[in-house]
């Protein structure tokens, strides 16, 4: 690609970055010699869709660098997910948090999670909707393995990243007032929005970590995004 290199371009990337941004490299489909050259560049969070691709990687890669689960997590896969992550950005029921929480107390484990929110209001989407977030999170605070850390959001599909820009404004509305808000257990640390072609419009939204895949390693063979 352009006779430029993984290890070159993460490296970059991280050099232009502005301060108090977190890189999670979106690792989806990436081979293992491309996941390591994109650690010799720099990257110490890898954020993977599938329990099973994630697995696979983390076998050969080690706990050297931080995993996030980034991608839908069904209720029967909670368990390995427990085992593998750092981070569940995709939090969005009370049903799933109990079951991860759970998993968590059998090995004595806290698992920060970050809280989906479905922004475009799309019903093809998982995630919860703005509105009933604030909601969600006070039931999570009771949780005692499970950590509220933030909030996470996709935001529509488009090629325009201004389109998702309401959405991204959306989330941080959700962000700051459960914030003000104070609740025990609950912390708004991190801000996850945004992906290669709509990353520095979140970060002006104020999202402090960034999910990128392509920017990164290239186009995918085949896109699994959706
Ligand atoms: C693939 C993916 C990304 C990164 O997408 P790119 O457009 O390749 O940067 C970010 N977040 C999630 C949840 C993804 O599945």
């Amino acid at each position: 690609m352009n006779g430029v290199t993984i290890e070159q371009r993460v490296a970059e990337f991280l050099r232009t970055l502005p301060a108090g941004i977190t890189l999670v490299a979106a690792a989806k489909t990436r081979t293992q010699g491309e996941v390591q050259a994109a650690i010799r560049g720099g990257i110490k969070i890898l954020g993977y869709n599938y329990i099973q691709e994630a697995e696979q990687m983390v076998a050969i890669i080690g706990h050297n660098v931080r995993w996030h689960m980034i991608g839908h997590l069904q209720r029967n896969k909670a368990k390995k997910a427990v085992q593998l992550f750092d981070m569940i950005e995709t939090v969005d029921s009370l049903k799933l948090a109990q079951i991860i929480d759970r998993h968590c107390a059998e090995i004595g484990k806290e698992m920060p999670i970050l809280i989906e929110i479905n922004s475009g209001k799309e019903a093809s989407k998982t995630g919860v909707l703005p509105g009933e977030v604030d909601n969600l999170v006070e039931q999570l605070s009771q949780l005692s393995h499970v950590k509220v850390q933030g909030l996470m959001t996709m935001g529509p599909i488009t090629d325009d990243p201004e389109l998702v820009r309401p959405y991204f404004k959306t989330t941080r509305l959700a962000y700051d007032r459960l914030a003000r808000a104070k609740i025990p257990n609950v912390a708004m640390r991190y801000l996850s929005m945004g992906m290669s072609d709509s990353y520095q419009v979140a970060i002006e939204e104020g999202a402090n970590v960034i999910r990128i895949g392509t920017r990164l390693f290239g186009p995918r063979m085949m896109d699994t995004t959706s």
